[in-house]
């Protein structure tokens, strides 16, 4: 069987960002954004959210797809990506933190990064609504490979439990805050009855890939289309 490449894109914000923002690499402009969605619609390709790439990851489906995700729930993705996921028919998994509706990155603050408001309980029930979806990011963005075990699974099953009650919807799938996990991390997220997790790992997922352990490709403002290809289309991405 030949290796079966699933690239799963890593965004963060989605808004064009004055040049004085901190860390403004994690803000797409969302006409680059556009762009790149319809540069994967021109060449066959079908964005999925993680829930509708699972059987791709399984090996049960097979087909030209791509994973898309959001980590930390911006409000700008309901304002700013949603439009143009719906306008190609793909569809998206948004990592929440469920601590922090209708706040902000406050996790950033003490590095200065520029604040971005997250998504109200009501927004993510627009997002959900278009056909999106949504994942857990634990309950207030911790780093769960500094904390205790017992503060670590508080985390995870409080944001699973929240997200849970709040939309009415199974959560299954998972993403580690600041890419931190290790072994007992990552045994934590499969017994609090996940299905996946994807990490800050650099690669194209394969049907080999541990499911709690998902690869993804970074995309940010420098990620200009050529890059784009590239790093979807090669293996520029796997041995990063
Ligand atoms: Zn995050």
């Amino acid at each position: 069987m030949s290796k079966y490449n699933i690239p799963i894109l890593m965004y963060h914000s989605i808004e064009l960002m004055p040049k004085s923002t901190v860390m403004r690499s994690l803000h797409v402009p969302p006409r680059s954004f556009k762009l790149q969605m319809w540069i994967l619609k021109i060449l066959g390709y079908k964005g999925l959210s993680i829930r509708e790439l699972k059987p791709y990851l399984d090996g049960n489906k097979k087909g030209k797809v791509v994973g898309i995700t959001f980590d930390d729930g911006y409000q700008n993705n309901l304002l700013n990506a949603a439009p143009i996921l719906i306008k190609y028919n793909f569809s998206a998994t948004c990592y929440i933190v469920s601590g922090g509706l209708g706040s902000s990155n406050t996790w950033d603050l003490e590095k200065g990064i520029t604040q971005r408001p997250l998504m109200t309980d009501s927004e993510i029930k627009l997002w959900l609504k278009l056909g999106m979806d949504i994942g857990a990011h634990t309950k207030t963005h911790a780093d769960l490979t500094s904390i205790s075990i017992n503060e670590a699974q508080i985390e995870i099953n409080d944001c699973k439990r929240e997200l849970e009650n709040k939309f009415n919807i199974k959560i299954t799938d998972f993403c580690y805050p600041f890419g931190q996990f290790n072994e007992l991390i990552c045994n934590m997220i499969k017994d609090s009855g996940f299905l996946s997790a994807t990490t800050m790992n650099r690669g194209r997922a394969t049907y080999e890939s541990n499911r709690y352990m998902l690869p993804r490709i970074p995309i940010n403002h420098r990620t200009l289309l050529h890059l784009f290809l590239v790093k979807v289309l090669t293996r520029y991405e796997d041995n990063k």
